[in-house]
């Protein structure tokens, strides 16, 4: 039996979190190592955002810089992974027969999203990379149908890693410095979407904009949620019948970065690889 992948979903926060002294970005330069070993990655990203699903499908995807105002060492950091025209046709081959017909884009680079969290956790770029967007305007439930379409990849070596940030208000971040404490408004929509996840609980996350607390104000638009819930999807419906344990995602860390970015990261499905070593959170 192959090892089945388990699914993440990580926040990637501001792209300095490449050189930031922060617990995530040592949280995420243990993780590639706490995983088994993927033989493709399939990078969720919330900076793609496109009218249906796309796919990156070239050999050698670019890297790309798509923010503005950050410190020349960023804008000279590339991330050589090769990409995977053959995995983007697998993948497309998969959403199409979900009904979720999709678009290959051998054009596409990759984007801060993947490239922050692929940066630490797997700096040798040595493992290949197909992007996967997201639409922002289609619901919640669309992207839980992505993950679910998805999911059989997960036995065939390949890491879906979704990125996008549990919280995610950039008007407040410029008012807060990097290490403060976490606010009130942050930590309580960030501890209500962790006990979702731990109970296994679909609903009130596809509800996240009602149940949520003080959501629409953590996630003034969906493009950084919205990942979460296709690594969700995946890791609930590998194609075969899931034992209730795995419905339920794990936490694997929990921090913050500017007060209001809550760096949460989870694993769903396949995550007893990473019990035994992963730090607690
Ligand atoms: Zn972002």
């Amino acid at each position: 039996m192959p090892t089945v992948m388990p699914t993440l979903f990580v926040s990637h926060g501001a792209p300095t979190l490449v050189t930031d002294p922060v617990p995530t970005r040592d949280f995420m330069r243990q993780l590639g190592g706490l995983l088994p070993r993927p033989k493709a990655i399939l990078a969720v990203s919330a900076h793609w955002d496109s009218p249906e699903p796309r796919l990156s499908s070239g050999p050698s995807p670019h890297t790309m810089y798509d923010f503005y105002g950050f410190p020349d060492a960023l804008y000279e950091m590339t991330y050589p992974a090769s990409g995977s025209p053959a995995m983007a046709g697998r993948a497309a081959s998969l959403l199409a027969k979900a009904g979720l017909p999709a678009t290959l884009d051998p054009q596409r680079g990759l984007d801060h999203g993947s490239w922050v969290p692929l940066t630490l956790m797997y700096p040798q770029a040595e493992i290949p990379v197909v992007q996967l967007s997201i639409s922002s305007h289609l619901p919640p439930e669309h992207h839980l149908a992505l993950g679910r379409a998805l999911a059989p990849l997960r036995g065939e070596g390949v890491l879906i890693l979704a990125s996008g940030n549990a919280t995610h208000n950039l008007r407040d971040v410029f008012r807060h410095d990097l290490l403060e404490q976490p606010a009130p408004y942050a930590k309580a929509f960030a501890d209500w979407l962790t006990a979702r996840v731990e109970a296994g609980e679909d609903a009130p996350l596809l509800r996240y904009l009602d149940d949520g607390p003080e959501a629409a104000r953590n996630h003034p638009t969906a493009d950084h949620f919205l990942p979460l819930l296709v690594a969700l999807g995946a890791g609930q419906g590998a194609g075969h019948e899931m034992a209730a344990a795995d419905r339920q995602g794990r936490l694997l860390h929990n921090g913050y970065t500017y007060g209001v970015l809550s760096m949460a990261a989870y694993a769903w499905g396949g995550t007893s690889a990473l019990t035994a070593t992963a730090p607690r959170p």
